[in-house]
């Protein structure tokens, strides 16, 4: 069994992201809460048997802050991937801000869109294919249903933290080569914790733009400062002080996590020329490009840069 996986992990290419990610899906078979797709689970004597509905809502709780949240292409051409089509289709009811629960996208109202996701995306991209590379399953013919051993679902219980950040590992290596965004493996954590600069460097920054707002200007009190990141965070995933600008409340909400426009970005290049202690491999070269690279893949070039 370890065998099987290690073959898996040492595959030469992906062709996409789909196989990692039906195999993380599979994890989930050792502790997954009934309300997430129990109804799915059917235990026999020596195996576990699984309909593909209980993979199909996982494969859309992955994928969906890839396309919406983060903007991550799945591969280097405009072609679109099956997976990223179908939530498109089904934009409305998904809906585009958050990702919904698994135990929301194993409901009723989500059953057509799971059915897709399995005919369209899971049997004819991975289901078969990923057998070649790591035979832990097999499939029920003429059912959308997988048989897996127990002992191969008490082992990928046993080992899920290991298991998943191998398998994100190979994710975040296949969407590197197609996106120019950083901090990748940040992207395919579930809970994504966004950090704050701490007080003491916050300080510096309020105090470098002198109490004042970085976009409009005017005198504010210190703790009605927010910490806005210049370029979105959505796209950098970090938070860095050379990123990191005061702005007041109604500035941070009206730019969202939208990309400023060029004026703004000479402002905290400027800034940041201030720093006493700048980051390691600053440089006005990398922030722009750091821009560059999030205007094309993440605002759009078509979008107008948000002014105030
Ligand atoms: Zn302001």
């Amino acid at each position: 069994m370890i065998s099987e996986f290690n073959r898996f992990f040492t595959s030469k290419t992906l062709a996409s992201t789909y196989k990692p990610t039906f195999l993380k899906c599979l994890l989930d078979l050792g502790d997954y809460k009934e309300d997430e797709g129990g109804i799915w689970i059917t235990k026999n004597n020596n195996n576990v048997t699984v309909d593909l509905n209980f993979v199909a809502a996982r494969f859309l709780r992955y994928y969906h802050p890839l396309k919406f949240k983060f903007k991550l292409k799945q591969e280097a051409t405009a072609k679109r991937i099956a997976i990223y089509r179908i939530l498109e289709d089904f934009k409305e009811l998904v809906g585009v801000k958050t990702a919904p629960s698994k135990k929301i996208l194993c409901s009723e109202s989500f059953s057509e869109m799971r059915q897709i996701t399995i005919k369209e995306g899971i049997k004819p991209q991975v289901l078969k294919k990923l057998l070649n590379d790591c035979n832990i399953y097999s499939i029920n013919k003429g059912s959308n249903s997988i048989e897996i051993n127990k002992d191969v679902v008490k082992f990928m219980k046993d080992n899920k933290k290991i298991l998943e950040s191998a398998l994100n590992h190979m994710i975040a290596k296949y969407l590197e080569n197609c996106n120019a965004s950083p901090n990748i493996s940040t992207a395919l954590e579930e809970n994504i914790p966004r950090k704050k600069l701490s007080t003491s460097k916050f300080d510096i920054i309020i105090d470098l733009q002198s109490s004042r707002c970085f976009y409009c200007n005017k005198e504010f009190e210190r703790k009605e400062f927010a910490q806005e990141h210049f370029i979105p965070w959505n796209f950098i995933r970090q938070t860095e002080i050379y990123n990191i600008i005061a702005a007041c409340t109604p500035c941070n909400s009206s730019k969202s996590d939208r990309l400023a426009g060029t004026k703004y970005l000479n402002m905290i290049i400027d800034r940041n020329e201030k720093l006493e202690k700048k980051p390691y491999g600053y440089s006005t070269e990398f922030m722009k490009n750091l821009y560059e690279s999030c205007r094309i893949e993440y605002h759009g070039v078509e979008t107008e840069l948000w002014i105030l």
